[in-house]
């Protein structure tokens, strides 16, 4: 057979090689050790975890190495592309920190390797295409879905391996003029590899997450171009990941059965091989078991999830690097204040199995970073999310800055700072007492009489002095406990509960809850400091009137 001709017969209007394809995308002037690596995500609108995850193993890889990391949009399968998938990818991964040097932006490509859109690149996988074919390593095959089928039952029937390959791969030898009958019929052709290699044979390979895989040989003549010339996801990458010159494939180990023929693919185009980190899934644990998160089942899947939550990015950021590299929280436990860029990640640490997602882990790690942030950033991020999530809550915080944010700034700052909120969505209930419209009727304890609420009530405003300071106020709920008989001697109390008619804890509940409408709130003193004399007192009449 004449490989040459056939080459010219299938890709007539290919003029470009490989070698002009080589100098227009030269070897980069990168550092030594420098990753150059990228995310190739398939338009289909959904960003999730998975997404954050490959993202930030490879921004980490990328950034921390001095290399690149540029986007490159798979969009090889036109019927699963949602419009405007990629800004939406662009703009949520920007918001997780994570920028790309090049690639597909808003605005069309930015790089010297592009086009960064696999659809633009048809021409350039024809070259290849062509070469493969000239080379004998690659041929037309002309099955129709029909004969695919019938193959693939005779496979079954005989239970035997599916697949196009050895005695099944039905075009592989075909002679120059049974193609030409079928392209002068105007068949439909999708061109496949020759596949050299035997399922015998088997040999070493290293990931950089999996560590020392046998893989073992294949023999499947898979498909490299579509009926329609538009590659698969295997040519694609290939090729790709050659000109860009890719250094490392960050991806998700759903393509670890494929990577026989991957290997195998670059070795036939003569492209060196890249080095592979193949990211295990992220698990959840259902009931006692493990299981992969599904995007069906788990809401939390979706990015989207936390930004309506009200995750900070940096919590979410943190979370992900404790998953991914299992000395991040001693590191962070050593260095509290130092920024997360500047953890040494390593992809060697992360899970081969893959990494267990825990809500609840999630949550406290927000508490802390959110303790850590000055009442000023918890004002502007909480501000930004109520005015998307709760309209009627942020009106209230951008119409008195400098009152929402003395509320924030209770209890922080100190040592042990006050770890109320892990969300934003849980500030309203944290501080919306101190919006009138938000605050609760209280609801007192039933085994007090409502008399005796009503005296603790009364007494507190007789003495009540807005210029006190936290010592002297306190010393006047004391005062009131004792003269009711209650004790502030909480031994006593719990050594005879019969002995007193409560406690100087219940005493502070009572103002309270007329103050805050809880019985659960940052310290009181401090509260009827921001809500001032006159809102104080206002609130406590009230609750007495409606006492009576
Ligand atoms: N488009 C592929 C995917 O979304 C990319 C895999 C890769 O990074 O090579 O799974």
């Amino acid at each position: 057979m004449d490989y040459q001709a056939l080459a010219d017969l299938l890709f007539p209007n290919v003029t470009e090689t490989p070698e002009a394809l080589e100098e227009r995308f030269p070897a980069r002037n990168a550092p030594e050790g420098a990753v150059i690596t990228r995310m190739a995500p398939s338009p289909t609108g959904f960003v999730h975890l998975g997404n954050l995850v490959q993202g930030l193993t490879s921004e980490r890889m990328a950034h921390q190495s001095g290399g690149v990391l540029f986007l490159r949009v798979e969009d090889t399968d036109a019927k699963r592309e949602v419009p405007g998938a990629v800004e939406v990818l662009i703009d949520t991964l920007k918001h997780y920190g994570i920028q790309f040097d090049e690639g597909a932006t808003h605005d069309g490509d930015n790089g010297n390797y592009g086009p960064y859109r696999q659809r633009q690149r048809a021409s350039i996988y024809h070259v290849y295409a062509k070469k493969l074919v000239s080379e004998g390593q690659a041929y037309p095959c002309f099955c129709t879905e029909e004969e695919l089928s019938a193959m693939r039952e005779k496979q079954e029937a005989a239970k035997e391996t599916t697949g196009y390959y050895g005695q099944y791969a039905m075009w592989r030898d075909r002679s120059m003029e049974d193609i030409q009958a079928q392209l002068d019929a105007g068949n439909p052709w999708v061109l496949r590899f020759r596949s050299t290699g035997s399922i015998e044979n088997q040999f070493k390979f290293d990931d950089l997450v999996k560590g020392k895989l046998t893989i073992t040989e294949n023999n499947v003549d898979h498909v490299l171009l579509k009926s329609d010339g538009i590659p698969t996801y295997h040519f694609a990458h290939a090729v790709d990941d050659h000109l860009m010159r890719t250094t490392h494939v960050v991806r998700g180990d759903e393509w670890l059965p494929t990577l026989p023929f991957h290997i195998q693919l670059f070795k036939a185009l003569g492209f060196k091989l890249p080095k592979y980190v193949h990211i295990g899934p992220l698990m959840k644990m259902d009931g006692t078991s493990k299981r992969k998160l599904s995007k069906r089942k788990d809401p939390e899947l979706a990015l989207t999830f936390y930004k309506a939550e009200g995750f900070p990015v940096k919590a979410v950021y943190e979370y992900i690097m404790t998953i991914l590299n299992s000395n991040f929280e001693d590191w962070r436990r050593a260095n509290p204040d130092a920024p997360a860029d500047t953890f040494k990640f390593s992809p060697k640490k992360l899970n081969p199995a893959g990494s267990l997602f825990d809500y609840a882990k999630l949550t406290d790690v927000s508490k802390n970073v959110i303790s850590k942030m000055t009442a000023e950033e918890v004002y502007a991020l909480l501000t930004e999310w109520a005015q998307e999530f709760d309209p009627d809550f942020g009106k209230k915080l951008a119409s008195n800055p400098a009152y929402a944010t003395s509320i924030l700034a209770i209890g922080r700052g100190g040592k042990k700072p006050r770890k109320d909120l892990a969300v934003w969505k849980d500030a309203k209930d944290y501080m919306g007492f101190f919006y009138d419209e938000y605050l609760l009727k209280p609801e007192f304890d039933a085994k007090f009489d409502k008399a005796v609420v009503a005296d603790a009530l009364t007494r507190f405003l007789d003495q009540f002095d807005i210029c006190d300071d936290a010592n002297t106020w306190f010393e006047k709920v004391k005062a009131i406990t004792t003269d009711m008989g209650f004790t502030t001697d909480m031994k006593a109390y719990k050594a005879d509960p019969t002995a007193f008619p409560g406690t100087v804890a219940d005493i502070s509940t009572f103002i309270r809850q007329a103050v805050t409408g809880k019985t659960n709130s940052p310290d009181l003193y401090t509260v009827m400091q921001i809500l001032g004399y006159d809102r104080t007192v206002a609130r406590i009449r009230k609750v007495m009137e409606e006492q009576n």
